[in-house]
């Protein structure tokens, strides 16, 4: 029984409940989630490029968007911010949809070689290509406002100094306005 190659890959970074995927920072290795945005699948495809090159590369090339660490603010292409988990199942996506381009290649020669009676090679049946991802877990990690780009973004609860917005770079101090009023409050 043959088994006919997908015509679609999706390739979905999973969410935790309230929506948000895990990032994490390439330079301190802390994590931290964002909620995903058309730029996502942006940055997706920027990383299977790089493993595996599209024909139509070019349009995927513009567009990836330089994000930041909120803790140590250091900016990189969205892509680096994909956590290793992230980028081997990524990897996992690419060989396997790679190997089924390359079997159809060869099994489009063997059915056109009807006619020769003795082929010189076997097109071997590829794998499945890999499900999704495990869902993503809900940890204790707070989600704060990014007031300058009207986001949020969950970060460490340990974390007390300052935060970087991870889209416009913009540092926000820590204990400030009515954050420190509520910790006096609370210390009371
Ligand atoms: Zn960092
Ligand atoms: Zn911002």
């Amino acid at each position: 029984m043959k088994r006919e190659a997908p015509e679609m890959c999706r390739v979905d970074l999973p969410r935790d409940s309230a929506g948000f995927t895990r990032r994490e920072c390439p330079e301190c290795q802390r994590p931290f989630k964002t909620r995903p945005g058309p730029m996502d699948a942006r940055a997706v495809l920027h990383k299977l490029q790089g493993f595996y090159p599209f024909e139509n590369a070019h349009e995927c090339v513009e567009g990836v968007p330089v994000w930041g660490c909120p803790y140590c603010g250091y900016r990189a292409e969205a892509d680096a911010f994909l956590t290793p988990a992230q980028q081997t199942h990524l990897e996992s996506v690419a060989r396997g949809w790679a190997d089924h381009v390359r079997y159809e290649q060869l099994a489009h020669v063997a059915r056109t070689l009807a006619v020769n009676p003795s082929p010189t090679f076997v097109a071997v049946e590829p794998e499945a290509l890999p499900g999704p991802m495990a869902a993503e877990p809900d940890e204790l990690l707070r989600a704060l406002p990014m007031l300058c780009c009207g986001e949020e973004v969950k970060v460490l609860w340990e974390w007390d100094q300052a935060l970087h917005c991870f889209s416009c770079g913009a540092r926000h101090d820590p204990m400030s306005g009515r954050q420190q009023v509520e910790l006096r409050f609370v210390s009371e």
